[in-house]
């Protein structure tokens, strides 16, 4: 007889959206550690590494021609042009964490939540993380000094866009005090996972 199988994360698509310079990469890994049953979704993108990004490990970095091809293949769960770069969510992803019984986190953009939402309703849980302000952000996307000024603009511009998708999330978390906004995250994660 073979044992019933247990009751687990499965199906579970945790999204976090935030604009960048929110703080949500930290967020992510402090999830990713104390949930290690947790997968985390590596994206393709077509942008450049950053700093000390490596490959596969942050993200699989492609060429523009490769990743349109991967679209025309239909090999995303969900894709989007960012900051004038294109990310995407390998099908492959989703489809393994699920054989495996493993929810899956998803760092993604706000056109990839929505994209998410209605291509999985049912397991998507999708969270907005919301810096205090936008002036906030501005200075943190400058202390962070990773991007070239120009960059830095074009963030400050999609964060404006960005931030009025944020009612359409389940959830949002403020982003004022990393630490609360964690406590907070973390609760909200706890629940799905066990709901
Ligand atoms: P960055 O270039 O700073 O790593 O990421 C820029 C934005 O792209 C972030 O908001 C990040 O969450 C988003 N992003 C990363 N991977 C994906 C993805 O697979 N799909 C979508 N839609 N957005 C992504």
């Amino acid at each position: 007889m073979s044992p019933q199988k247990q009751v687990s994360h499965s199906h579970k698509l945790i999204v976090i959206s935030a604009p960048s310079g929110a703080g949500k990469t930290t967020l992510c890994h402090r999830l990713l550690a104390d949930f290690p049953k947790l997968l985390l979704s590596i994206s393709t993108t077509s942008r450049k590494p950053r700093g000390q990004e490596k490959n596969e490990i942050d993200y699989n970095f492609v060429s523009p021609e490769v990743f349109k091809k991967m679209i025309d293949n239909h090999e995303f769960a969900e894709w989007a042009l960012v900051h004038g770069n294109y990310y995407g969510t390998s099908m492959n992803v989703i489809q393994s964490a699920f054989d495996k019984d493993r929810a899956v986190l998803l760092d993604i953009d706000v056109q990839g939540a929505e994209s998410l939402r209605k291509a999985f309703p049912k397991e998507t849980f999708s969270v907005f993380i919301s810096p205090p302000s936008l002036e906030i952000l501005e200075e943190r996307l400058r202390n962070r000094k990773t991007d070239e000024e120009a960059s830095i603009q074009r963030r400050i511009e999609n964060a404006r866009t960005e931030m009025k998708a944020a009612p359409f999330f389940q959830k949002i978390v403020i982003n004022d005090n990393l630490e609360t906004a964690y406590q907070e995250l973390k609760r909200l994660v706890l629940e799905e996972l066990n709901s």
